[in-house]
């Protein structure tokens, strides 16, 4: 027998956790549809839209590019261009679409 009981906590969100829309031209992240903040430069996903991790993320591993540009319009052009080709990459993985829900699991019930 076994009693699993479930006790769904109840938390406010409200940390004021947004995506704020300047953190794309200063760190390269968008926000993408799940909220979540990703990295244009090495599209690593964020659990957490705080300033501070994505700071963090793009001071010390992308440090590179950060010299390469550096704030002002030098870095919101590289932005846009890592932009577009995001968007070109992710119109192409569309169509790669996978369904896999139903893995079959039940190969050895006779
Ligand atoms: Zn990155």
């Amino acid at each position: 027998m076994a009693s699993g009981k479930k006790k769904k906590k109840k938390r406010t969100e409200e940390e004021n956790r947004e995506f704020n829309q300047d953190w794309t031209e200063t760190f390269a992240f968008i926000c993408k549809t799940d909220g979540l903040p990703t990295c244009l430069i090495c599209h690593e996903k964020l659990a957490h839209n705080k300033k501070s991790n994505l700071e963090r993320h793009f001071t010390t591993k992308h440090t590179q590019f950060a010299g390469k540009y550096p704030t002002g319009d030098a870095r919101k052009k590289a932005v846009e261009e890592l932009q577009k080709k995001q968007q070109q990459s992710s119109f192409m993985l569309s169509n790669w679409a996978q369904s896999s829900n139903n893995v079959n699991l039940a190969s050895f019930a006779v």
